[in-house]
């Protein structure tokens, strides 16, 4: 069981994921911007993973994790993103992200990643 931040404008995106992580037996809570993110990560530092979307209005996800490893941030982060082209992919993990996914995703493929990434750190 992990505290799990999900990072995304969009409301059917969260819900999916939201509802698969919750019935793996995460917690989750759900954020819909970049600067929303930072907030919660603020006033919580119980978060174990973040699942963070690219394209949302304001900052972006690729920003927010660069400004978080600046911050010197150890969260364990998976990107989830529409964005597929090899140079996104190069951004993010360039960024920071430890784990890249890209939508239309499979919810079992992003619990199983999660899973995974949680177990080795
Ligand atoms: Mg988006």
């Amino acid at each position: 069981m992990a505290n799990i931040l999900v990072v995304d404008d969009d409301p059917d995106i969260v819900e999916l994921v939201s509802l698969k992580l919750r019935s793996s037996g995460h917690a989750v809570t759900a954020v819909g911007s970049g600067e929303a993110a930072r907030d919660a990560l603020a006033a919580d530092h119980g978060f174990d993973l973040a699942v963070v979307d690219h394209m949302m209005p304001g900052m972006t996800g690729v920003d927010l994790v660069r400004l978080l490893r600046a911050e010197g941030s150890h969260l364990r982060i998976l990107m989830l993103t529409a964005r597929s082209q090899e140079r996104d992919v190069e951004n993010g993990f360039t960024a920071g992200v430890d784990d890249f996914m890209t939508k239309p995703f499979s919810p079992r493929e992003l619990a199983a990643r999660i899973t995974s990434i949680l177990a080795r750190r």
